[in-house]
């Protein structure tokens, strides 16, 4: 990655909320269309099969399925720190497969934040700096990232802390500042993988309190999980199992999937649309 800054192609920035939504008006930020994705191996890995996702601007979705159903391969493909095998991902309407690799870092650097179970914070740096870091790759001068460092602290109501190190926090600490570095630069969309993996319950219940603020406030957030409380607490369940969606509580189901009675006992509440009369 070099320190050029590239101008994005066909980037429409509108204001919503205290976010930024890119493309114009009706484009979902993020699409996955029919991404398969294998490893190689004797015999390879089928981790997806075949998968579609289509996620709107201001979307809270939670992506749940157990242990080695594709959940962090799907992750990469969406945060396009990986490509797919055979389809395509789109991240506010630019296809990632007709880009190449320095686009593809900058497309990620500007649009997309990434929250982990570990919450990879250099315990060398301050609170500021490791916030500021989320745009290191975006070509923004360090007093500018250092502002927009500040202002995402106070979204996650550390920002009196910002000189501190990460060795001075809680847990719960320091996933708000890694939550603030995933918010820095007001990304389309905010991939999070097993975000409470790492925490208590307490403090787990209040980093989503603080995933379900920051989606009132206007971000679009996917979150990532094994745990089925937690994927029924987002608006938007998606369920996936050897590779394959399976359900799909979300504007992108399918007529098929909503037919499908196995489907439908799998996540309590799919077709929430329905009033409980209209249930069959
Ligand atoms: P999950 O996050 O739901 O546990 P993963 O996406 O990590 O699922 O893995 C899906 C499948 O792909 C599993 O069978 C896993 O062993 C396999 N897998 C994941 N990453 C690799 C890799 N780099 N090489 C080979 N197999 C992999
Ligand atoms: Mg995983």
């Amino acid at each position: 990655m070099t320190d050029t800054v590239r101008p994005m192609p066909a980037s429409n920035p509108v204001a919503v909320g205290n976010g930024f939504a890119f493309g114009s008006a009706g484009t979902p930020v993020l699409e996955v269309d029919n991404a398969t994705k294998s490893y190689p191996g004797e015999p390879p890995v089928q981790a997806l099969r075949g998968v579609n996702l289509s996620i709107d601007q201001g979307e809270l979705v939670g992506i749940v399925g157990p242990s080695g159903s594709g959940k962090t391969s799907l992750l990469q493909l969406m945060g396009t720190l990986d490509r797919p095998t055979s389809g395509h991902v789109r991240i506010t309407g630019l296809d990632v497969a007709t880009m190449d690799d320095g686009d593809v870092a900058y497309l990620r650097a500007t649009r997309i934040g990434f929250l982990f179970q570990q919450f990879f914070l250099s315990e060398h740096s301050t609170l500021l700096d490791n916030v500021a870091d989320g745009l290191l790759y975006a070509g923004i001068p360090v007093a500018k990232r250092r502002q927009e460092a500040l202002e995402a602290l106070e979204l996650v109501g550390l920002a009196q802390r910002q000189h501190a190190r990460p060795t001075q926090l809680s847990g719960g600490q320091r996933q708000r500042v890694a939550i603030a570095r995933a918010l820095i630069g007001q990304p389309a969309i905010v991939l999070a993988d097993e975000p409470t993996g790492n925490l208590d319950q307490a403090t787990g219940k209040s980093i989503l309190a603080l995933i379900d603020q920051l989606h009132q406030a206007g971000s679009t957030i996917v979150v990532i999980t094994h745990d089925r409380a937690i994927a029924e607490r987002m608006p938007r369940r998606v369920e996936i199992l050897d590779g394959s969606i399976v359900a799909d509580t979300g504007p992108g189901v399918s007529a098929e999937q909503q037919a499908c009675p196995v489907i439908q006992s799998l996540v309590p509440g799919l077709r929430p649309e329905l009033s409980p009369g209209e249930h069959p």
